[in-house]
């Protein structure tokens, strides 16, 4: 599609690990954009076209595509999969949000839970969270991986870079299966976090949203910080890129995500299937003895 698509996301893309460093990445940038209702009336066009090119990778059936949304606590990940997704067909539609393992699925390898939950052909599949908790979470708590029921060769002291092998070589699969994967990483600030969650416990219709947690998890603040970027440095791939979307202003973070789903679908080149010569004939008939009825 657009040629400035491409040049908007250009910034935020990650495709290669090659000395990324998440202190390069701004939070806050609005890349030159002012006000909100610029950015909404832009997203609407992206969405209004989104929708479009689903319901042709529907009709096409070959291709699926995925989006992975990973974030500290108060991102905005559920505003953001609300905002976006709003114009999309829900039948081609699927979305998962990824807690903690059961025990049926810690009975099993970290990827088991989200391979059987990859989109079908024609769908968009959205991850909210996923086998990147794998990495992040479960490094930041070491204790998560010592009381898993993993053998103890497969907690070694290499288990990250062979986490992040694992992970490379399950999306390198399943993007020769047809999938298309992009990943965001919702990038906030330490001052907005604080600021969404007293808002959470100041305003009575949010104290729905606040969870205790959320504080304890934040004083790991720099270990996440750590882990995400190692993360992301490991498995940033040019076809399965991340973008780092600044998200303390949540109309640009919306903005930014619609984009890079857009280009990801100009970059499938989507048509709708055509029907050959004998099909066009006989649907040719129908219609006539259709049009006849009385
Ligand atoms: P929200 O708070 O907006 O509802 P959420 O994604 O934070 O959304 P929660 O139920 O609050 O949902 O949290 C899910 C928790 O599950 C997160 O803290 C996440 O880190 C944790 N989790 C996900 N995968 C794993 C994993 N493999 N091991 C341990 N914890 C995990
Ligand atoms: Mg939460």
């Amino acid at each position: 599609m657009d040629i400035r698509v491409e040049k908007f996301i250009a910034p935020f893309r990650v495709d290669s690990g090659k000395g990324f460093r998440l202190k390069d990445y701004s939070t806050k940038n609005t890349n030159g954009f002012k006000d909100k209702e610029a950015a909404g009336d832009l997203l609407a066009k992206g969405v209004e076209w989104m929708s479009e090119q689903q319901e042709m990778m529907y009709a096409q059936d070959q291709y699926s595509m995925l989006l992975i949304f990973q974030a500290m606590d108060a991102a905005g990940k559920d505003g953001t999969i609300k905002h976006v997704m709003s114009g999309i067909n829900p039948q081609g539609c699927q979305v998962y949000s990824f807690k903690q393992p059961t025990s049926e699925e810690l009975d099993h390898d970290f990827l088991w839970r989200f391979s059987k939950r990859m989109p079908e052909r024609g769908r968009i599949g959205i991850f909210n969270r996923s086998y990147y908790e794998d990495v992040l979470v479960v490094r930041v708590h070491p204790e998560l991986l010592t009381k898993s029921k993993l053998p103890p060769e497969a907690i070694g002291k290499n288990v990250w870079a062979q986490r992040f092998e694992s992970i490379n070589a399950f999306e390198e699969h399943h993007t020769r299966q047809g999938t298309v994967i992009r990943k965001f990483f919702l990038h906030v600030s330490r001052d907005e976090q604080k600021r969404r969650l007293l808002s959470r416990l100041e305003e009575k219709s949010k104290n729905w949203k606040f969870a205790a947690a959320d504080i304890a998890e934040r004083a790991h603040w720099d270990d996440y910080q750590a882990a995400y970027e190692d993360a992301i440095k490991s498995t940033a791939t040019k076809h399965a890129p991340w973008f780092i979307v600044p998200a303390d202003h949540k109309w640009f973070t919306r903005l930014v995500v619609a984009a890079a789903i857009v280009d990801a679908f100009a970059d499938l080149k989507l048509k709708f299937p055509e029907v050959d010569k004998s099909k066009r004939k006989e649907l040719k008939a129908i219609e006539e003895s259709l049009k006849r009825e009385r």
